[in-house]
């Protein structure tokens, strides 16, 4: 309640400085961007990017490059372009990179970039990633991946539209904003792996990659409540980042965090598993948001029927405001941790 309130009087603030006086300082709220994120909008776009259209948008193959497509015309509507240094939306992942054993080859595929340029630190970039390919048909049957990762992929569409309304209002972020959809990560993690050995800006200026992977559902463990998100690898490199997560939490979204997964000794061994593992390896602080396994993990019935789009809103709200944090607090956080 109280917060609603203050955010009201922030605005308050920023109508009367809007109407009364051209010098008046603006004062950015966070609230507001954060609640342009919705469960209708993330709903839209998942039933989209997971229709059967799609076809399950395995790496390499037309459904996946149809996915692509619609996120880059999105991002064009929104007036957002991909990063200088770049000529166009992709980068190329060569069929030959994605080499695995035995494992059938793969086509090439193509990362997907946007980018949304800081105000006074352009060069230091804060990377939010997730994977846009999945697994693919079987038997005819289209796996549709709605959580796996059409979640993520739909929550990166959002974050950056906040960002890009905050910078429309004068509010842009002052760190730069690297919105990466990665391909081929369920062969393997390789499309996170290539942009890491091929990354557009120097490691040394990346601060951070927030990887969303799985999360509009509840696993088993929660069978109560989907106010919860598992947070992974937050303090394995910088302790600031773990601090900033809870304290953003705790004043914006009051979700559950999560650590279990985060544990040492996790048998699935989560943290390895996603894409955020190929910048932390590079020692850039990395924080993976995720909802837990659940009963229709890697099945045809992973739909975007199943419900929850209000724990995916919040959980997306959630990586947005650490993201604010991050590309706009004074200091770029630091590396304390040896990433054990
Ligand atoms: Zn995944």
């Amino acid at each position: 309640m109280k917060k609603n309130i203050l955010s009201l009087v922030a605005l308050a603030i920023i109508a009367v400085s809007c109407s009364t006086s051209q010098k008046a300082t603006k004062v950015a709220d966070v609230v507001v961007y954060k609640n342009s994120i919705t469960p209708a909008e993330l709903s839209k776009h998942l039933y989209i990017v997971a229709d059967d259209n799609m076809e399950g948008r395995n790496t390499g193959e037309p459904g996946q490059k149809r996915a692509g497509e619609y996120l880059i015309n999105e991002y064009k509507k929104n007036g957002i372009s991909f990063p200088p240094g770049a000529t166009d939306f992709y980068q190329k992942v060569p069929s030959e990179f994605m080499k695995r054993g035995f494992a059938p080859k793969l086509n090439d595929s193509e990362n997907i970039w946007t980018f949304i340029e800081g105000s006074e630190k352009p060069q230091e970039i804060i990377v939010i990633s997730a994977h846009y390919d999945h697994v693919g048909m079987k038997n005819g049957e289209v796996f549709n991946g709605a959580d796996d990762d059409g979640s993520g992929t739909v929550a990166l569409l959002e974050i950056a539209q906040a960002f890009k309304k905050a910078k429309d209002d004068g509010f842009g972020p002052k760190r730069s904003i690297l919105f990466l959809h990665v391909t081929g990560e369920e062969h393997g993690l390789h499309g996170s792996r290539f942009y890491s050995e091929n990354p557009l800006f120097p490691i040394e200026n990346t601060v951070v990659d927030i990887n969303i992977d799985m999360i509009r559902r509840r696993d088993t463990l929660h069978p109560k409540t989907n106010n919860y998100v598992y947070v992974i690898g937050s303090d394995r490199l910088s302790s600031e980042l773990h601090t900033i997560t809870e304290e953003v939490n705790a004043k914006y979204t009051q979700l559950e965090l999560d650590y279990k997964y985060n544990d040492r000794k996790d048998p699935e061994r989560i943290y390895f598993r996603s894409d955020h593992y190929n910048f932390a390896k590079k020692g850039i602080p990395a924080i993976f948001f995720f909802n837990g396994i659940h009963a229709d993990y890697h099945l045809s019935s992973d739909t975007p029927d199943k419900i929850e789009y209000d724990a995916l809103a919040k959980r997306t709200q959630l990586a947005f405001v650490l993201a604010w944090e991050l590309a706009n607090r004074p200091e770029r956080i630091k590396v304390d941790r040896d990433g054990k």
